[in-house]
């Protein structure tokens, strides 16, 4: 159960130090209390009621890391049902599976696609996070070989170990050091030694079960047995299947506070057919609802690129806008004569007008202005991007010891503003750019500064 501000302040030392860089005890209590800031940023807090409040003010579905450093994966974590109660919080792992009866070709062409299907998208670096390595006819051999091959060709891979057999999961991990792997898959069998394996080695463990019930039999062991990071499979090998068992799962752990379900599922489309469309269909359904980690056959760049950008939509806070630092930024080598421009700084104004400079191979200067992530015209609207405030930002921004010419172009949409920034602006021309920015390059080819 939640604890309430006021429960946490009644834990805290009460000194109003200021060290947590919260003024008060009682602030920071709330903010705690609202899963805004850590119980860990104040130091003076007993262990004790570190861990009573960490308890309490855990996600009903636990974050779970496979991975070291900056390129781990991070799953789970998840606070809610729908998106518009809260946010999403960690994006559906997309993961490619090798296994152990696969050609040389089969599995250097996956490693290949591994780490070549990346992109560039609002900022944002989109790719598969994980590799699964499977032990598909049960020789250690070959499977810790396999481990090896796909650890050194695809270096920052998060690996998915998948063994029965605990002690080929040992072998495995060995190999990856510091990469600490999810072990998968625990089943009635091979329980306890799992367990063991992963407290000595500290991974997480993925549950392999038969069914829903089976599942959280095995889960409910593995709490016992003190083992905390568990990501779950229930089983289920259709999309209907997988569906309502990943909707049962979140809900029983959100609302229900159920913990032997209160993990991430790992959900299996490389299992469900042999139609790459539809499995790409199907894992795209799981990555809407619930899936922490989906396992596909391979990767192919037009499947895999939009269950990217479903995972960047859903998984993106609608709360905080993507935005860009304001800044200038210099495209394609500007100099003294190069056009000014200026646009928002919401994130897609900004790659898609950056975008249409670059391509027209104008060297150009784009200053981005700080409008809270509001796009032009809503920031106008808003008050955040008028004549006075674009007039302060042009005038400590720089942009006047860069150019010798002083000529502004604005967005086409801000025509109304004109007057208003010339008289801002005494020693600027006011320029109006076209309304769509796929229209830039073309006028950007003809630009001239005004003469004065
Ligand atoms: S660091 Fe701890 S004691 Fe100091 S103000 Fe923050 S919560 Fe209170």
């Amino acid at each position: 159960m939640a604890l309430t501000g006021i429960q946490i302040l009644k834990m805290l030392p009460k000194t109003n130090c200021g060290e947590c860089g919260i003024p008060t005890c009682l602030a920071f209590a709330m903010k705690v209390a609202a899963g805004q800031v850590e119980i860990d940023l104040c130091p003076d807090v007993s262990e004790e009621a570190k861990a009573t409040i960490g308890e309490a003010s855990a996600p009903p579905i636990r974050t779970i890391k496979i991975g070291s450093g900056d390129s781990a994966f991070t799953g789970g974590g998840e606070t809610c049902l729908y998106r518009h109660e809260k946010r999403f919080e960690n994006a559906t792992g997309l993961a490619v599976l090798i296994g152990t009866d696969m050609s040389d070709a089969d599995v250097d062409g996956r490693i290949d696609r591994f780490k070549s299907l990346r992109y560039e998208r609002v900022g944002v670096n989109l790719k598969a996070d994980l590799i699964a390595v499977k032990d598909a006819d049960g020789d250690q051999g070959k499977f810790t070989a396999l481990v090896k091959k796909v650890l050194d060709g695809a270096e920052d891979a998060n690996l998915i170990l998948m063994s029965d057999n605990a002690a080929s999961l040992a072998e495995g991990t060995k190999l990856c050091g510091e990469r600490k792997p999810l072990l998968f898959g625990v089943n009635a069998d091979n329980i306890t030694d799992m367990a063991s394996l992963a407290k000595e080695t500290g991974c997480p463990l993925g549950v392999k079960g038969s069914n829903l019930d089976n599942t959280v039999e095995l889960s409910e062991k593995l709490i016992g047995d003190g083992i905390k990071d568990i990501v779950i499979d229930t089983g289920a090998r259709t999309m209907r299947a997988a569906l309502d068992d990943n909707i049962v799962a979140r809900r029983a752990a959100v609302k229900s506070k159920f913990k032997p379900l209160g993990f991430p599922t790992i959900a299996f489309p490389c299992e469900m057919t042999d139609d790459p469309m539809m499995e790409a269909m199907i894992a795209s359904v799981l990555i809407a609802k619930y899936a922490g980690i989906v396992v596909l056959s391979d990767l192919q760049g037009d499947l895999l690129f939009p269950l990217l950008l479903e995972q960047l939509n859903l998984f993106t806070d609608p709360q905080r806008p993507m935005v860009v630092k304001e800044d200038i930024y210099n495209i394609n080598g500007p100099d003294e004569n190069a056009p000014v421009l200026i646009t928002c700084n919401f994130s897609l104004t900004y790659f898609i007008v950056s975008g249409e400079i670059e391509g027209s191979n104008v060297p150009s200067w784009l200053l981005i202005k700080d409008t809270e992530g509001l796009s032009v015209l809503t920031a106008w609207a808003a008050g955040k991007f008028g004549a006075d405030l674009i007039a302060q930002f042009i005038k400590k921004s720089g942009i006047e010891d860069k150019v010798k010419h002083r000529d502004l172009i604005i967005p086409g949409y801000l025509a109304s503003i004109k007057g208003e920034l010339e008289e801002e602006l005494p020693d600027w021309t006011i320029t109006m750019g076209p309304r769509e920015a796929g229209h830039l390059p073309a006028f950007l080819k003809e630009w001239k500064p005004a003469a004065k």
